[in-house]
């Protein structure tokens, strides 16, 4: 078939991604679809895939596209007629410590909370199910019936072929030179076809580029940060006796073992890989492998000849090594660039492209057709990622470590070693001289919790309190009776400037923004649905100048909801983030400490809640902003880059009483006055009014984006809300996504989950669903701590001060 001038999408590479993108964009209806591949279909990492199909992710949404995935795929050879090898032999993950345990057991009941079959069994069922296994370290095991394994290419081709059927035209032997644009949005892509330049013309593209993504995606100004890594598994000559058996993780190894046709297949996840390809894929690349490394694998097969002797003897017929992408977070990348319109993204698998396909493949293609994903897909969406990300050395640096993650210790706030500093707050070595240990997020260093005097300044994971756990419980309980400092730096700020800013604003924000100069709006801005977009605060700087300040995880994101927004209004929207500092004095003594350092009234008369006023502060200028995150008397101080040291070495020195206090102190504190995280509490799929925001959003101001589902969620009534919990075991920890059960039945999962050390409890929260007008508080609730049922008290008011008196104080 001749290759066309005009297509509405082009899917760029014929991976399983793209088919699987390709294959549902028919589905879906859209016509004119044109996928083009370089070389043949399923030549670049598809090929070479293990083909395990394993449903236990790491959350929720990506436990359901996982899902869908496994049933798509064992449909897929009756609708195609092409046989996938798909067969549903069941998978059983072994741990060999306490915590892999528990780490098994919290996804097992996450996995049954979707409606997964697994089953938690005891080392006796495993060396049932599995004779070859050595169990006698064994502490316990998964199993998922429904799990399964494939052939990865036929998968893709079948996909291909189904994409075929429904009208789609799929080119081998093409290769996309440049994606063209009007400086705004996708306009076509240029290709070399045998030798032959040409144009295709198109709405939308879709880079299903793999390994090849990144340069592509930067050729058009797109951040598409991921890394090829060197990926290592063998098989084994027929081994006699073998017997059908299912899939088998031991993570704790590193490794995966398939059995298949007689033979066994030893995959491994190691811990410090080996990254690929820093000058570029090769343009020859295709059905490649990588040279072996014997020494590299060695130490994962040594310790599979002792969990499964029959390797001690096996011949091995395949030692493979290929090359697949790996990206800083170990997340793929799914949905619209934020750099350019109609430029979509669908790649950066982390070694699991051959299960997520299907699943991303079906989200995507509804997000175009639909205009809008099916659910909250933030975990992979690409606007997490950040500018910066697309420095190679920083990609290479992280994918070593990236990869052995997957199957590394999922233990709650885990922190990655490799590619760190990069973002750094002006305060980070008066942090870190007061004994600062920090996180990561979004490339910035942030000081999650302060090391006493003597104390090892590292983390020390577990499922249960961590080594920080007193530390914390000072910083926390320090806000709530004195007072602490946060270095808040990393807030994204964006200013939004001209003589439409505040129609603008008004337009994209749930809240009346249309206020005085110096009054501070929480507000939403929301999607067609009423769902949550961003979470935000407003600062009414001047006639014509607001402040907007967002989670720093979120605002790339966020400036992509404003720029995709502002059409031709006469407003300009700064990403202004490394121009300040953030610094939060909060607590009941916040007053008196601010009042040390700065002749300002502070008063609640000339100072009210919710207001900002330039300050002086020391030998300097802060604006203090009243507003408080977590729930107490409190002024975040924005401060000028250059005036941050000199703002902070006053703070701490005229109150030497005040604690430093990090992240997780901020999020305890947040999450007992049930303040909402966006990102886990609110997404862009809960609507306004379940998520308990309904006091943020006024109707009357005028139209505004989601004001119509407002409206109508109002009429018809809400049928989830958001619930706060108390458990009742003070020894019990939630984090998230723990099933919410409400007599005896599981209706949700915990959306995040810290510990109240005011209240003496870790406290959850979660939406529960409802019929209108329910009382949601009546029924026995309980919170399922790795299988462990523990009964919590529900409150849909604020659990710690419920009528919001302290911020006021
Ligand atoms: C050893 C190994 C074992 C694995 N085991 C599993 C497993 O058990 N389960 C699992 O889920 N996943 C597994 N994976 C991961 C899985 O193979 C990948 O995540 C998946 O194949 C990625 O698919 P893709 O379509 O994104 O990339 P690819 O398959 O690499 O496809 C990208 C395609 O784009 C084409 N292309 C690139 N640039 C252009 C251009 N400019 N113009 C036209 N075409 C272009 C390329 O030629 C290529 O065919 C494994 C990977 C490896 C390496």
């Amino acid at each position: 078939m001749p290759l066309p001038t005009h297509a509405r999408v082009v899917i760029i590479g014929g991976g399983i991604s793209g088919c699987s993108v390709a294959y549902h964009l028919a589905k879906a209806g859209w016509t004119d679809i044109v996928l083009l591949e370089r070389k043949q279909l399923t030549c670049g990492t598809t090929w070479h895939a293990a083909g395990l199909i394993g449903q236990l992710r790491g959350s929720l949404n990506m436990t359901r596209l996982a899902k869908y995935s496994a049933d798509l795929y064992v449909r897929l050879e009756e609708e195609t007629g092409i046989a996938t090898g798909m067969r549903q032999t069941g998978s059983i993950s072994v741990a060999l410590t306490e915590a892999r345990r528990e780490e098994l057991y919290r996804s097992a009941a996450l996995a049954r909370a979707f409606d997964v079959a697994v089953d938690e069994i005891s080392p006796a069922q495993v060396k049932a199910m599995y004779p070859h296994l050595n169990v006698g370290d064994v502490v316990g095991a998964v199993h998922l019936p429904l799990d399964g394994q494939c052939d990865p290419g036929n998968i893709a081709l079948a996909l291909a072929k189904g994409a075929r059927m429904r009208g789609a035209q799929v080119h081998e032997g093409v290769k996309v030179t440049k994606v063209l644009d009007d400086g705004a949005r996708v306009t076509g892509v240029a290709y070399e076809a045998a030798g032959e330049a040409g144009v295709i013309a198109c709405e939308h593209v879709v880079n299903c580029g793999g390994m090849w993504g990144r340069d592509l995606a930067a050729a058009s100004g797109v951040t598409l940060p991921l890394h090829a890594a060197e990926h290592f598994y063998l098989v084994t000559e027929p081994i006699e006796g073998l017997g059908r058996l299912p899939v088998l993780r031991v993570p704790d190894e590193c490794a995966y073992y398939k059995e298949d046709a007689g033979k066994m297949m030893l995959g491994a996840f190691e811990p410090k890989a080996k990254p690929w390809g820093m000058a570029g894929i090769p343009e020859d690349f295709c059905f490649d492998s990588l040279p072996e490394d014997f020494e590299h694998f060695e130490p994962i097969l040594g310790m599979a000849m002792n969990r499964m002797p029959l390797f001690e003897t096996a011949g091995i017929h395949t030692f493979f090594n290929g090359p697949e992408s790996f990206t800083p977070d170990d997340r793929y990348y799914l949905g619209p660039a934020p750099e350019l319109g109609n430029y979509w993204v669908a790649a950066g698998y982390n070694s699991v492209g051959i299960v997520s396909s299907g699943g991303a493949g079906m989200a995507l293609a509804h997000w175009m057709t639909q205009g809008e994903a099916p659910f909250d897909l933030w975990d992979v969406d690409i606007r997490r990622a950040q500018p910066f990300q697309r420095n190679r050395r920083y990609l290479k640096e992280r994918v070593t470590e990236t990869l052995g993650l997957l199957y590394a210790d999922h233990f709650p706030y885990r922190q990655v070693e490799t590619a760190r500093g990069v973002r750094r707050s002006p305060l980070h070595t008066h942090l870190e001289a007061r004994g600062a240990v920090f996180g990561e997020v979004a490339g910035w260093e942030r000081a999650n919790w302060f090391a006493n005097p003597g104390q090892e300044r590292e983390y020390r994971y577990a499922w249960g309190p961590q080594n920080w756990f007193g530390n914390q419980k000072a910083e926390h309980l320090a806000v709530r009776t004195g007072v602490g400092l946060f270095d808040m730096t990393s807030f994204g700020k964006i200013r939004v400037e001209g003589r439409d800013a505040c129609a603008f604003l008004q337009r994209v924000c749930a809240n009346d923004v249309d206020l005085a100069a110096g009054r501070i709006v929480y507000t939403q801005m929301l999607n067609d649905r009423g769902g949550i977009e961003s979470d935000l605060t407003v600062t009414r700087l001047s006639e014509s100048a607001f402040l907007l300040v967002v989670p720093g995880a979120t605002l790339q994101r966020d400036l992509a909801w404003l720029r995709r927004h502002v059409g031709d209004a006469f407003a300009v929207i700064t990403d202004v983030t490394a121009g300040e500092a953030v610094l939060c004095l909060m607590g009941p003594q916040a007053r008196d400490v601010l009042a040390r350092v700065s002749p300002a009234a502070l008063d609640n008369d000339t100072f009210p809640y919710a207001t900002a006023q330039t300050i002086e502060l020391g030998l300097g200028l802060a604006r203090a902003h009243r507003v408080s995150y977590v729930g107490e008397l409190g002024w975040e101080l924005y401060v000028s880059t250059d005036q941050a040291a000199h703002v902070f070495e006053t703070l701490v020195e005229a109150a030497p009483e005040m604690a430093l206090c990090g992240l997780h102190a901020l999020d305890s504190c947040r999450i007992e006055k049930g303040f909402r995280h966006w990102g886990h509490d609110i997404t862009d799929e809960d609507h306004v009014l379940e998520a308990g925001l309904g006091f943020a959003v006024r109707t009357g101001k005028g139209d505004f984006i989601g004001r119509d589902a407002v409206l109508r969620k109002r009429e018809a009534g809400q049928t989830r809300r958001m619930v706060q919990f108390l458990l009742s075991d003070p020894a019990a920890m939630a984090y998230h996504n723990e099933p919410i059960w409400r007599d005896g039945r599981i209706v949700g999962t915990v959306s995040s989950g810290n510990y109240g050390h005011a209240l003496g409890a870790s406290v959850a929260m979660g939406y529960v669903p409802c019929a209108p007008g329910e009382d949601l508080l009546a029924g026995a609730y309980e919170i399922d701590i790795a299988g462990r049922r523990v009964a919590a008290r529900p409150s849909l008011a604020p659990l710690y001060d419920p009528k919001a008196l302290r911020v006021r104080m």
